[in-house]
């Protein structure tokens, strides 16, 4: 299917759709200038996150964390929201988009504009307190890290502060998950964008939507997961969701036109 044909189709389900939700990973925000940590290069190779990022490691020695923490902080701090972001938002706006389902922490769905936004991987934006669980934002714990401090503190008791990110080895959030499952069992239409549905349980959502009679539409540069998708958008998210939201436009506008 071409990618015009592939994009009339994707609008036309969204549109007639009761229930649209989408589901993003890390491939969103690489048009952001964030690198997906997984890839060849990236963060992973140079700080297993199995040490720097497991949760009872950061328990026992959270300067560990806090140190690539610090090496990770200038991408993430100039990280804008791009097309793609701004086209979420939008459909949400238009009244098409109930909900996006992230895996990411960068807080650009939120900077874009999208309100309803269910983060399976929690927020990289602030820190809390691991003892009073007050919340700071994450320029805070920086600004300890960079006049010279190995782990930031709470102002009020002192406790350790923890970036507000799931860590490896520490559960999701039951609250986030059961919000997440639900919606992916009651969409009419799921939106996959830049995940490479590696993760679980992350990944199962996708595969709960399809088998509840959802219609999957994919986006994603690359064809892996294409066997999954009924509709299959390949391209960049930042070019192709902004002609998504401009075919749903142009259906919308037909729809008003014909009655
Ligand atoms: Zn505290």
């Amino acid at each position: 299917m071409e990618l015009d044909e592939a994009l009339r189709k994707a609008a036309d389900l969204i549109v007639n759709a009761s229930s649209v939700v989408a589901f993003t990973g890390a491939g969103i925000s690489v048009e952001s200038g964030i690198p997906d940590f997984r890839s060849s290069g990236g963060l992973w190779s140079k700080y297993d996150p199995e040490v720097y990022c497991n949760y009872s490691v950061f328990k026992q020695k959270p300067e560990l964390f806090w140190k690539m923490a610090v090496d990770m902080q200038s991408t993430m701090a100039e990280a804008q929201p791009n097309p793609a972001h701004y086209a979420l938002a939008e459909l949400e706006s238009m009244g098409y988009l109930k909900h996006v389902i992230t895996q990411n922490v960068d807080n650009l769905h939120q900077r874009a504009g999208s309100n309803k936004v269910r983060e399976l991987h929690g927020n990289g934006s602030t820190a809390s307190c691991m003892v009073c669980r007050s919340k700071v934002p994450i320029s805070e714990a920086m600004d300890q890290l960079n006049s010279g401090k190995s782990v930031p503190v709470c102002s009020r008791c002192g406790g350790v502060l923890r970036m507000d990110a799931i860590l490896f080895g520490e559960p999701l959030q039951s609250s986030v998950m059961e919000g997440s499952l639900r919606l992916a069992m009651f969409a009419e239409v799921m939106l996959v964008i830049g995940t490479s549905l590696v993760v679980s349980p992350a990944n199962s959502l996708v595969q709960l939507c399809k088998s509840n009679q959802g219609t999957i539409v994919i986006c994603d540069p690359s064809p892996a997961n294409s066997h999954l998708a009924h509709v299959m958008l390949r391209g960049n998210a930042g070019e192709v969701l902004p002609r998504l939201v401009q075919a749903c436009k142009a259906l919308r506008t037909k729809g008003k036109a014909q009655m």
